[in-house]
């Protein structure tokens, strides 16, 4: 075979996919198996954006969209970030993507230098698709810790810890995929206060989490902490969690001219932008009714506090509780180096969450995936009877080992 680019080489497929492809096979050969493992809504797409996107195509839009986005779903993007990031953008410096991914691959694309050593900080534990997409682009992922004790939140200290002359970009993401920590303002000014001091570093904003906040944590943004940083902060929303459409692959970005400029030009050498019915689709979620969101977001807490509440009568299993998203992620630790009924031994946070589905039928994703040895990932994004059946299941397991 004629040989493949040192690219492909250097990136692997997320854990994430892998745990859901196992699940996935051990179904199909008929066991009764759980899956927590993948971070994606289980609910319906609102029947209004489909019937938005079913009118679209009818209408005849169906040809190439422009580059950035259409016109009407700018304009509303634009509405979003004012009404809930409380940035005022140009629709000139707003861009719609293939999804949360595609605007973190142009972001990342856009800055980082294949080669050169060029570095991007990720508060760690940190979602997957951050290190496989620097990785891909030829830069270098550094790692951030971040505590439980700290509420998984990114210190000033570790911030400045991993800044060196090659740092290009910094990636935030709150609430965090996996932690479900959210930051507060406090904290998001202690950071601007670094970067104050760093003034060629980007920051790209994850909030894709934004709508999935608990106990009435309020959602906050860098941009608009600091506006003075606002010329270096790309802030990317979208749909796919906030109204369940992970499916029809819509995000946003919103930053300064320079650097949307690039990414767009990432993007369509890519893909010539985005699905025309998926925006249209994307429209009428953003200027549709929102008063759904609170009663999802009610929905997630109560099965975070579900999950929380059974994994605390398991002895030895500790788990901080998550402001926002739809992941809870305990330490496992103290089971690593005990064997199952079954004889397999427990050495890494990947063989306790291999033998959980081997063993109990429960899938879930290791720490490692993000970051984080020690951890494991559960997705509360499942109904509550699955939810307390799989928290039965891994207490089982848990007390099982020897
Ligand atoms: N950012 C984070 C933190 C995520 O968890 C995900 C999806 O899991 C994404 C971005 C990607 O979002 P999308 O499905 O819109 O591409």
């Amino acid at each position: 075979m004629p040989p493949l680019s040192s690219r492909i080489a250097r990136t692997e497929l997320a854990a994430t996919f892998a745990m859901a492809a196992r699940a996935r096979a051990l179904k199909a050969a008929g066991h009764d198996v759980i899956s927590l493992s993948l971070g994606e809504p289980d609910f319906p797409t609102p029947e209004h954006v489909i019937e938005a996107a079913y009118a679209a195509a009818r209408r005849g839009e169906t040809k190439y969209p422009p580059l950035s986005g259409t016109a009407a779903l700018k304009d509303a993007v634009r509405e979003k970030y004012r009404r809930d990031q409380h940035l005022d953008v140009p629709v000139e410096n707003i861009l719609v993507t293939n999804g949360g991914k595609q605007a973190i691959f142009n972001i990342v694309m856009a800055v980082i230098d294949e080669g050169a050593g060029d570095e991007v900080i990720i508060p760690a534990p940190a979602w997957a698709g951050y290190e496989q997409t620097v990785n891909f682009a030829g830069g270098r992922a550094v790692f951030a810790p971040c505590r439980a004790a700290q509420n998984f939140i990114l210190q000033p200290g570790a911030l400045e810890a991993a800044i060196t002359g090659r740092t290009k970009l910094l990636i935030l993401n709150y609430p965090s995929n996996p932690t479900g920590a959210a930051i507060t303002a406090p904290d998001l000014e202690k950071l601007a206060a670094v970067l104050r001091r760093h003034p060629d570093i980007w920051v790209l904003s994850d909030d894709i989490y934004e709508k999935l906040l608990f106990d009435g944590h309020e959602y906050v943004t860098l941009a608009a902490v600091a506006p003075d940083l606002a010329d270096r902060v790309v802030t990317l929303t979208g749909v796919s969690k906030t109204y369940a459409m992970t499916g029809w692959r819509i995000g946003f970005i919103a930053g300064p001219a320079d650097i949307m400029k690039a990414a767009a030009l990432v993007q369509a050498t890519a893909t010539s932008g985005v699905s025309t019915i998926g925006q249209a689709a994307a429209l009428a979620a953003l200027t549709g009714p929102q008063d759904f969101l609170g009663a999802r977001a009610a929905a997630y807490q109560s099965r975070r506090d579900i999950v929380l509440a059974a994994l605390g009568a398991i002895p030895d299993m500790r788990c901080h509780r998550p402001d926002g998203a739809f992941y809870v992620f305990p330490d496992i630790s103290a089971f690593l180096g005990l064997a199952t009924p079954a004889g397999r031994s427990l050495l890494t946070d990947t063989d306790f969450a291999a033998a959980l589905l081997e063993e109990a039928h429960v899938a879930v994703v290791q720490g490692s995936a993000f970051a984080a040895p020690g951890f494991i990932r559960l997705s509360t994004a499942t109904g509550e009877p699955a939810l307390r059946e799989a928290c039965r299941r891994m207490g089982r397991f848990c007390e099982g080992l020897k």
